[in-house]
């Protein structure tokens, strides 16, 4: 699909789902694909892009900052408390805040950096063993700590589990966000983005849709 398709249908789910047009951020996820790839999507003027690892997002993207003004990153990848500080200095946005210790070294490099991106608290809806985030049960607990170390946490991001519907993580994911006062949710990826818009998703995380199948590292 190209970027103005993908728009174009995120402009009609907005309009569908009888909300304000634009209020849906698209993330075009860039890991793993080619330079030139990511940097037609810059010519067709996209700035807000997310990457998984902090190595590859710091190797990337310096350089096209270089070429291009107000280019706006998300990290949406498990983030190791050792990588906190070149994650902070990165990106404008984390997506993956998941533990206490995280969130204690992410206080405390705020107060020194004098500066934090903006935050979103990754919730395990599906409690898959394997993957990252709060468990449900914990998130308010956890929500309210990170708030109380002054972190700026704006929202709740999920990745569903591939074989259950999305709709149903994404209405609880709303519901935990809705309880503890935060408005984002960084919600809905390739192949079910409009479904993630129409309950409320503020951010959207897109890779395969926008760029192609990502080629094998
Ligand atoms: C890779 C990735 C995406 C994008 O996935 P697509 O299915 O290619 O759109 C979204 N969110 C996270 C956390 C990812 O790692």
């Amino acid at each position: 699909m190209s970027l103005t398709e993908i728009r174009d249908k995120v402009a009609k789910q907005e309009a569908a789902s009888a909300r304000a047009a634009g209020s849906t951020t698209l993330i075009a996820v860039s890991k793993v694909q080619p330079n030139e790839r990511v940097q037609a999507i810059l010519d067709e003027g996209h700035r807000v892009f997310g990457e998984n690892r902090v190595q590859e997002a710091a190797g990337k993207w310096p350089a096209f900052r270089e070429r291009y003004d107000g280019i706006e990153l998300h990290l949406i990848g498990p983030l190791q408390t050792n990588k906190a500080r070149q994650a902070m200095e990165l990106a404008q946005a984390i997506h993956t805040l998941d533990r206490p210790k995280l969130a204690k070294t992410m206080a405390r490099l705020a107060q020194e950096l004098g500066t934090c991106p903006d935050l979103f608290v990754q919730v395990n809806t599906g409690e898959e063993t394997q993957k990252a985030g709060v468990l449900p049960a914990d998130a308010d607990g956890f929500i309210q700590e990170s708030l109380a170390m002054d972190l700026p946490v704006r929202g709740l991001m999920c990745i569903p589990p591939v074989d259950e519907e999305p709709s149903l993580h994404f209405a609880l994911l709303a519901k935990i966000a809705a309880r503890n006062g935060l408005k984002g949710l960084s919600m809905g990826m390739s192949s079910d983005f409009e479904r993630a818009i129409a309950l409320g998703a503020t951010h959207i995380r897109v890779g395969s849709a926008i760029f192609g199948e990502r080629v094998a590292t």
